[in-house]
């Protein structure tokens, strides 16, 4: 992995449990096995364990170690790419499932947080912010389109009304989500893995998962044992590689970095996003950005194809954040990290099956924090025998990404395509 990908995040710095699993010492077997244990994996893993299945988490590092652990922290509304791209593959009213299905996501996070005691500091309250001012009346059709389907309370401001509530000039308008928002993204992950664990769900860090079979009897294989099961759950995400041919192509790893200034005190935290919003541009190659309870700016972005690796990233992330915040231009920057984004070819997860037994989820495009916990429970929905919501998420096609040598550099230079066209008013 690249160096600046496990430089010590905030969240580790700050994370509230310490808890290690060992690694699998041994064959063994399960009722269902457990690939990754981000959230997609734990989410499953919670609710079939729940439900009084036997389950074995696999994890290849520590829990954390993928994009659960070190994201934005940003709680997303509905899917990346919007509703009508969902429109162009399944009827209007299929969609609607599909963002009710998402809203229900937010839904089980703050169930979760309330019923495992989960110490996250979850804070509703979203701005997307436009940088060009051409781009109000999309902030209006977006605040519509949310009300017709039910999602009630957002407003747009302009610019000035943004001002009052937001540091800088840059921006011409936003929208205000009530209910979208932003949490310590690790803490809650281990809060979810504790909840697995004390609902029986047994979890193994250091333990790579080398070899699978999907077949009617799933095993997967690591350096020190077997697991075998009647149903194997795959949510390797971006980190999985090679590891399961099948879905190799079916998402391409995206770098995404983030860093965290010293703490600011609460004034001159309070001045640079006066609500505690969580707030993204609406560019393609998106800024985001929030306040941290001990009143630092988390500021995240500048998402990368290339194995280019910048040699510090504090350095290659500042201009960023002072392009947004000059005032910050004397601030130092206490941690910055980086980790790999899963995104598909049209920015929609992909789910399915690779065989009767053998379930995947992966790819939600840079808004898996809300997505990936209820991608997990519909697969254990689906396993427990009630399939009807995981399939209609399972019907969307996606096109595969190209692979060999060409695969990098194609990516990289659509990449540059979409820095300008955000650069052109
Ligand atoms: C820097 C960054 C910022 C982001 N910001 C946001 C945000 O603000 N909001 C948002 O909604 N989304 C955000 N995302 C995306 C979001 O974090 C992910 O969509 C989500 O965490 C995916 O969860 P997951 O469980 O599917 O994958 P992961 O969390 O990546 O978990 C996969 C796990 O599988 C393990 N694994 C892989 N291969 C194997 C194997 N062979 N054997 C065993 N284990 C294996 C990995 O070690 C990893 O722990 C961000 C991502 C990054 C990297």
């Amino acid at each position: 992995m690249k160096k600046s990908l496990i430089n010590l995040s905030y969240y580790e710095a700050t994370a509230n449990r310490q808890d290690t699993y060992g690694a699998l010492p041994g064959d063994t077997s399960a009722d269902v096995v457990v690939v990754g244990g981000g959230f997609t994996g734990l989410s499953a893993a919670l609710e079939l364990a729940e439900a009084g299945m036997s389950v074995v988490v696999l994890e290849a590092g520590k829990i954390g170690s993928g994009a659960s652990g070190r994201n934005g922290g940003q709680v997303c509304t509905g899917f990346s790419p919007g509703q009508a791209r969902l429109e162009t593959q399944v009827s209007k009213a299929d969609a609607r499932l599909c963002f009710d299905i998402a809203e229900e996501a937010k839904d089980l996070i703050e169930a979760r947080i309330a019923k495992h005691r989960i110490d996250c500091n979850l804070t509703w309250g979203y701005l997307h912010c436009i940088p060009k001012p051409t781009q109000m009346d999309m902030l209006r059709e977006w605040r519509d389109e949310y009300e017709a389907l039910g999602y009630s309370g957002c407003e747009v401001l302009d610019k000035q009304s943004l001002q009052s509530k937001l540091g800088s000039t840059l921006y011409h308008g936003a929208m205000r989500e009530p209910r979208a928002g932003h949490f310590h993204t690790l803490n809650y992950l281990k809060g979810l893995a504790a909840a697995a664990v004390k609902a029986g769900a047994v979890i193994h860090e250091n333990s790579r998962v080398l070899d699978v079979d999907s077949g009617p009897s799933p095993w997967a294989r690591t350096a020190t044992g077997k697991v075998s099961a009647r149903f194997m759950v795959i949510g390797g995400n971006a980190y999985l590689g090679k590891t399961v041919p099948a879905l190799h192509g079916r998402v391409m790893p995206v770098t995404s970095y983030i860093i965290t200034t010293e703490p600011l005190g609460e004034a001159r935290a309070r001045s640079l996003i006066l609500d505690n919003e969580a707030v993204a541009d609406s560019n393609f190659i998106v800024d985001y950005f929030r306040r941290t309870p001990d009143h630092r700016l988390l500021f995240g972005g500048r998402a990368s194809y290339s194995t280019m690796e910048p040699s510090d990233l504090g350095a290659y992330m500042r201009p960023r954040m002072l392009n947004v915040f000059p005032q910050l231009a004397d601030v130092k920057i206490e941690h910055a990290w980086g980790g790999y984004i899963a995104i598909t070819s049209n920015r929609i997860p992909d789910c399915g099956r690779l065989s009767p037994t053998t379930y995947y989820a992966h790819g939600y495009s840079g808004q898996g924090v809300a997505l990936a916990q209820i991608y997990g429970k519909l697969m254990a929905e689906a396993i427990r025998g009630t399939a009807g919501r995981f399939d209609l998420l399972a019907r969307f096609r996606h096109l595969p990404f190209p692979g060999g040598p060409i695969r990098t550099p194609l990516l990289a230079a659509a990449m540059l395509y979409y820095r300008i066209k955000d650069a052109l008013a």
